[in-house]
């Protein structure tokens, strides 16, 4: 017996004929009906459809054989499937060398006559045969030949339908499933408390988070009435909801509701009606929405706006006091005392002079305090204007207001290269003017001011950094000083207001940045402008 080799292709063939899931399937009439025309067609009293497996054949349909499948080794169709585009037909198998002692042939059933047209998929692997089998040799004509092979491409096309069946209820079972899955997450796990009530007023259903508001076990509400759980009075207020619902139409209203299990809560409730399949009306569905947390975010949000336009109005009105209340009569003081000096004609002793001197510089003092004051309070009403802005120009701008300072001090403002950033042009010309004139102002005895504007970036930030060479600062003094109207010198010794620095916090932080410093007592200090600073996007 010569037992057929493998296929060239046979791990790629076995798995088509695995995609098809047919193995191992109950009898089906179609396949069935393929049998019984090829045993008429060829005359023959046996007839199957065979799959070829790894190491069996097995009969998806037959007619008279028994045996619902056969060692591969001894199996005809292993012959056939070789050649999938031809009928291979043995008509005595005793007289065939490859069959003569198969033990098919020798023992039952006893074949002498095999015909098997080779069932090939699409792309051309041959899974099986439609086959005819006798017990007498035989011969058949070119026409049953081909209507073998017709039979076989019909097993082809009744498998792909079967598959292409089989996939769409899988695909239709698979999305079933995620939507019970999701519908019972919904309904059980949700954060809403959801219940059914039939037509009846029973409660059928009630979901997890029902049960813990209002700290019952399913046996307390399912299956009982509305009207028993709540009373008679509450329940008369409610079926108008529940008639509603059942009518057809949904309603929705805000409550306040004490849950033994939640306490008090304010929920926003619905009544659906439930429809079945035909579109009847079922019952009732009632979702409570807890909302109590954003009524109480709402409530925050109400006073803190409230508290805040309170401020804002309490601010306008102490900006005004400023400009208007204090300034005025400041000037008139600066005013008058600036005549008096002038006047030659009034004779003044000297003490009168150096007194009118203290009050032109007490009334200087108190018209820069409500300059820098008013600065700061405009700081936070300003909104920012956020553009590109060349440094260079700005620090140039800075040289040209503090002339006057420079002239008086005789010192010198040296600017390195500074990039282009994203800022607020008008606040970080502000914040550079107050870091540069502290510099100018703080300066030894006897040493001219020497402040120098760098900048170096890191990454995302830039740094401009204001050197100077003036008195410097102890450690323990630095921690404060960024504080409104913290100084660390008397007005004596240097002039100003101690509002200089929280102007600059305040600009930074505005720019979302920081400012710093470095100080070293007797030579200098490093203040620096920390801003965020993109690195693409700026010319
Ligand atoms: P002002 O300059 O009006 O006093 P600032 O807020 O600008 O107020 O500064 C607060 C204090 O920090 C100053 O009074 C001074 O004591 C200290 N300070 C600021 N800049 C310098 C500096 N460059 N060198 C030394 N001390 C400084």
């Amino acid at each position: 017996m010569q037992v057929a080799p493998l296929p060239d292709d046979e791990e790629q063939r076995l798995a088509k004929l695995f995609s098809f899931g047919v193995l191992d399937t109950l009898p089906q009439k179609a396949f069935d009906e393929i049998t019984t025309l090829a045993s008429a067609i060829c005359g023959t009293p046996i007839a199957l459809i065979s799959f070829v497996d790894r190491d069996r054949q097995w009969f998806k349909s037959r007619i008279g054989l028994d045996p619902s499948e056969t060692e591969r080794e001894v199996a005809f169709c292993s012959h056939a499937i070789l050649r999938p585009k031809e009928v291979l037909v043995v008509e005595d198998a005793t007289q065939d060398q490859r069959f003569h002692d198969n033990p098919l042939v020798t023992s039952d059933p006893g074949i002498r006559f095999y015909a098997g047209a080779p069932i090939v998929s699409d792309d051309g692997f041959a899974l099986g045969t439609v086959c005819v089998i006798d017990r007498q040799p035989r011969h058949i004509d070119a026409a049953q030949q081909q209507a073998l092979c017709a039979l076989a491409s019909l097993v082809v096309t009744l498998l792909k339908h079967e598959h292409s069946g089989r996939e769409e209820s899988e695909r239709r079972a698979a999305t079933m499933l995620r939507r019970n899955e999701y519908l019972t997450a919904l309904s059980t796990s949700g954060l809403d408390l959801m219940s059914f009530v039939d037509t009846n007023y029973i409660y059928r259903y009630v979901n997890q988070t029902y049960l813990s508001y209002w700290a019952r076990e399913p046996v307390d509400i399912v299956n009982r009435s509305v009207q028993d759980l709540l009373g008679k009075a509450l329940f008369q207020t409610t079926k108008t909801f529940f008639d509603q619902a059942l009518a057809g139409e949904q309603v929705d209203f805000e409550a306040t509701i004490d849950f033994p299990g939640k306490g008090t809560r304010h929920v926003e409730v619905t009544y659906l009606p439930a429809r079945d399949n035909d579109g009847s009306i079922s019952g009732v569905i009632v979702r409570t929405h807890d909302i109590q947390k954003l009524k109480e975010r709402e409530e925050q949000l109400r006073s803190t706006v409230a508290m805040l336009e309170h401020k804002t109005l309490e601010q306008e009105r102490f900006i005004h006091i400023i400009s208007h209340d204090l300034r005025e009569p400041i000037n008139t003081i600066n005013n008058f005392a600036s005549l008096l000096a002038e006047d030659e004609s009034l004779g003044q002793s000297a003490m009168a002079r150096r007194n009118l001197h203290y009050v032109q510089a007490g009334g200087r003092r108190m018209a820069s305090l409500l300059d820098d004051l008013l600065n700061f309070l405009h700081l936070e009403e300003h909104a920012l204007n956020l553009k590109p802005i060349d440094l260079n120009q700005i620090a140039e701008e800075v040289q040209e207001d503090l002339n006057a300072a420079l002239q008086r001090s005789g010192g010198r403002i040296e600017v390195g290269h500074l990039p282009t950033t994203v800022g607020d042009a008008s606040l970080l010309r502000i914040a550079l003017q107050n870091l540069v004139a502290n510099g100018l102002k703080f300066a030894r005895k006897g040493v001219p001011p020497l402040v120098r504007i760098a900048s170096k970036t890191e990454g995302d930030w830039l740094h401009i950094e204001v050197q100077d060479n003036g008195i410097g600062m102890h450690e323990h003094q630095l921690a404060n000083i960024f504080e409104m109207f913290k100084r660390l010198h008397s007005g004596k010794e240097y002039d100003g207001t101690g509002l200089g620095l929280s102007i600059c916090r305040r600009i930074t932080e505005l720019h979302h940045g920081r400012v710093s410093v470095r100080s070293d007592p007797g030579k200098g200090s490093c203040f620096s402008l920390s801003l965020p600073h993109p690195t693409t996007g700026v010319k």
